[in-house]
């Protein structure tokens, strides 16, 4: 039974879908607004993990991961500049523009990192219309008031008839205290009230008509909103990053029960952090690396690029719930432990079967699903991997045998947990760069050839690599050093 840590609870609970064979699953997804990072990364493949588990066990899952595109301000939900109109206005692109241009990078980068498509991907920006009725059930409950042409929470009054904070286990006294004062506060009746709509100032190029004013919907309401249009008002799961507790997924609950009455979610389930040499990853810090500078090796703080399999697999051998303190030394680590387990695999392929097993295989399948079980702990399932790879070794070796039977079993067993449920190429070594990386060598080391072969006058060596090389397509250029060569 899929036993799965619930942050509403904070306990372990064994999965239970409200449908039976069902399961609605929400993550929150993206704001475009700038390349992935290493911290998107993270519950994009946790989500994955999960969601290709669920559809392992069985279930027919309906994945929603949304993209904002609206109503992201640079200081969380309320002030501030919008994240996208920002971007737009220092490269002077439509909003749509910078919008389509990073989701394509996004979707390049998680294709890359074997992250499965979601089944449905709403726009915040697509679903304006539903934003506004959501916040008119709201106010017409009496929950949320209009000041100035915006639409506040009421939180005081919300807190009155609901648990506010249970999921972050804050109360109104610990919010206050936290929060900044900012500009546009004396629009509302207390600092920890949140916009569900804004009224859109002269300069803001993102605004929709509604019946408060010209303006764009508070950056938590899209969530509350998309999610129980696509999953109904109540569904399984709600997933997303620590950082999103407070105050995100804590007013996607208040918006809800304020709206419907009754909490939306059924298990709320939040990956931890990705620090860097124990800080937080941002731009402030200066240590922000993105996606595409992991690929490229493109950051001072690395020390080589590292393909999308060796990120993924460092994520991995973490439990979701832990923290992971990212170094280059770290990546390097897990480089070699993907390495092993893909020498493992390209090994346990060739291996031929015997009259009867003498190695220790059996029990593996038992213990990947239990460890993928308890909470999604993929650290036991790669050690539980690890250690059958004695096993595919000793027979590689020769040492031992393994049954017919037996084999077909742990290459079944590696194909469901490594290659289906953790979802690691395991058959692409390097994967597309280092494909291009042997490619590259060999070219080079076939015209060193015949570089050598020129020096000893060997002409015919020398013509015949030449000659077949250019049939090939290739151009080469003789050098005063050597060659160049192009396709
Ligand atoms: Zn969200």
């Amino acid at each position: 039974m899929l036993e799965i840590y619930n942050s509403l609870s904070r306990y372990k609970e064994t999965f239970k879908p409200l449908h039976e064979g069902h399961v609605g699953m929400y993550v929150c997804g993206p704001t475009v607004y700038g390349d992935a990072h290493l911290g998107h990364a993270r519950p994009a493949i946790t989500f994955d993990l999960l969601y290709r588990y669920l559809t392992y066990l069985g279930y027919k899952v309906r994945y929603v991961r949304n993209i904002t595109d609206v109503g992201h301000l640079e200081h969380d939900a309320d002030e501030g500049e919008d994240k996208i109109a920002k971007k737009a206005r220092l490269e002077q692109l439509e909003p749509m523009e910078v919008v389509q241009f990073y989701t394509n990078r996004y979707h390049r980068d998680m294709a890359a990192l074997n992250v499965l498509p979601p089944s449905i991907e709403p726009h915040a920006s697509g679903h304006i219309i539903e934003q506004i009725a959501f916040v008119q059930k709201i106010l017409d409950k009496g929950y949320a008031y209009v000041s100035n042409g915006s639409v506040y929470m009421d939180v005081e009054k919300y807190a009155k008839d609901f648990p506010y904070g249970k999921l972050s286990g804050r109360n109104l006294n610990d919010i206050v205290t936290e929060t900044r004062e900012l500009d546009g506060q004396d629009e509302k009746k207390h600092s920890y009230d949140f916009a569900l709509w804004k009224k859109a100032a002269p300069e803001h190029i993102m605004h929709w008509p509604s019946p408060w004013s010209e303006g764009f919907p508070g950056w938590h309401m899209e969530c509350s909103t998309m999610g129980t249009k696509y999953l109904g008002e109540r569904f399984d799961i709600h997933g997303g990053g620590l950082d999103l507790i407070f105050p995100h997924h804590e007013a996607e609950i208040a918006q809800s029960c304020a709206a419907l009455g009754h909490e939306t979610v059924h298990y709320w389930m939040h990956n931890n952090m990705i620090t860097i040499a124990g800080k937080k990853m941002g731009k402030s810090y200066n240590n922000f690396i993105t996606l595409e500078q992991f690929f490229k090796g493109e950051h001072p703080l690395l020390s080589k690029p590292f393909g999308p399999m060796v990120i993924r697999f460092f994520i991995l051998q973490a439990h979701y719930r832990s923290t992971v303190d990212f170094s280059s030394e770290a990546l390097e680590a897990a480089e070699k432990g993907l390495q092993r387990m893909q020498e493992a695999y390209a090994r346990l392929l060739k291996l031929q079967a015997g009259n009867q097993t003498t190695v220790e295989v059996a029990g593996l399948r038992q213990r990947c699903t239990e460890a993928m079980d308890d909470d999604l702990n993929t650290p036991f399932v790669i050690a539980a991997l690890f250690d059958s790879t004695r096993a595919i070794n000793t027979v590689h070796d020769g040492k031992g045998t393994i049954s017919e039977a037996d084999l077909k079993e742990l290459r079944g067993v590696w194909k469901t947990f490594a290659i289906d449920i953790l979802g690691l190429r395991l058959e692409e070594q390097g994967g597309d760069e280092g494909k291009q990386k042997a490619f590259n060598g060999a070219i080079d080391l076939l015209l060193g050839i015949r570089l050598q072969a020129k020096q000893n006058k060997d002409w015919t060596t020398s013509d015949k690599i030449r000659n077949e090389l250019t049939a090939l397509g290739f151009q080469i250029k003789d050098t005063k050093d050597g060659f160049e060569w192009s396709i």
